[in-house]
Formats: C-alpha cells, structure tokens, sequence
C-alpha cells in the first residue's frame, strides 16, 4: 500500500502483480471508508483518499497543501503537535477500515506500508494496526513498513516489467 496524494495498493500473489480483469486491481484509494461521507472524483463517496491522502490529512490538521507534505508533517508530529497527530491517527484509522475489507477478502501473508506512508508510519501505525486487529475475522494480519522508502511503488513497477522479459525472453525477441 502506498500514498502520495492519492492511494493505491500492489496485491501479489504467488510473487506475481495482481492486475485484475480490467487492469483496475489495487484501487484501494477508493474502497468506501464512510458511504455517506463527501463526494469523490472517482463518482463515490468517503473514499480512503477523501480520509488518507496526502492533502486530506493536510487539511484535516488545519495545514496548507505545500512542497514537501510529508515533511512537514513527520516534522511537526515529531513535535507534539496534537492536530497533526490527531489527524494521522484518524488517517490510520481509514487506512484500517479500507484494509480490512481486503485482508478479509485475500487473507494475506502481511500488508506493507510504502511510498509517503512509510515516513508517516510512526504515527499512523498505532491506529491502523488497532483498527484492523478489531475488524478482520481470522487472526491479525501483520502490518510492516517497506524499508525501500518512497522508491518503493517505482522499483516494484520496474520489477513487474523485467519480470515479464524473464519469464518469456523471445516474446520481447518477437516484437523487436
Ligand atoms: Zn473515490
């Protein structure tokens, strides 16, 4: 799972991406956290990114949209500042809702926090953790965070293209 502005999710299966029939799979930014809650781009409502993204947080801790959000806000949680810790702890809190829906669904080995999350983790961990270990139906999934920092989401991405060249090296022969 990764944030920036937005939210998305890589499921792996078996070492493999999970696409999906669409090539949609991994939208977690827009798994319903609150059905009632503000209109999204997406045509939904309370999506996770309305609750967890970057800029969402930003607002809910009464802060203006800048150059480096997670910077500035990892720098002013480390602080004490209370309503930008109040805020991550209810972007935690999303981010478990959102993720109980799909640890009951998949029954993953373990979820990884990456991208922007990553430097947020001490403070959304606590709430996200909670969160999930009260809603999923068998035992708590463990949550860690990828210690490959915001390059994570592109060295996945990379991965999964020479991935395919390994797999079937005269497919990429046949094309050239
Ligand atoms: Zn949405």
């Amino acid at each position: 799972m990764s944030a920036e502005v937005g939210i998305g999710a890589a499921v792996v299966v078996d070492g493999r991406l999970l696409h999906g029939n669409r090539g949609f799979a991994g939208e977690l930014g827009h798994v319903p956290v609150r059905p009632e809650g503000p209109e999204c781009a997406c045509g939904g409502r309370g999506c996770l990114e309305q609750y967890a993204g970057e800029d969402a947080v930003l607002r809910a801790a009464g802060l203006e949209p800048g150059e480096d959000r997670v910077g500035l806000l990892s720098g002013r949680a480390e602080q004490g500042d209370a309503a930008v810790r109040d805020a991550l702890h209810e972007a935690g809190t999303a981010l478990g809702i959102a993720l109980t829906g799909a640890v009951n669904l998949l029954d993953p080995e373990s979820v990884v926090l990456g991208g922007a999350l990553s430097g947020l983790a001490p403070w959304l961990l606590p709430s996200l953790r909670s969160e999930l270990a009260r809603r999923t139906a068998g035992p708590p999934c463990p949550v860690s965070v990828s210690p490959l920092g915001p390059e994570g989401p592109l060295l996945g991405a990379a991965h999964s293209v020479v991935r395919g060249v390994l797999d079937d090296p005269t497919a990429v022969a046949e094309r050239a």
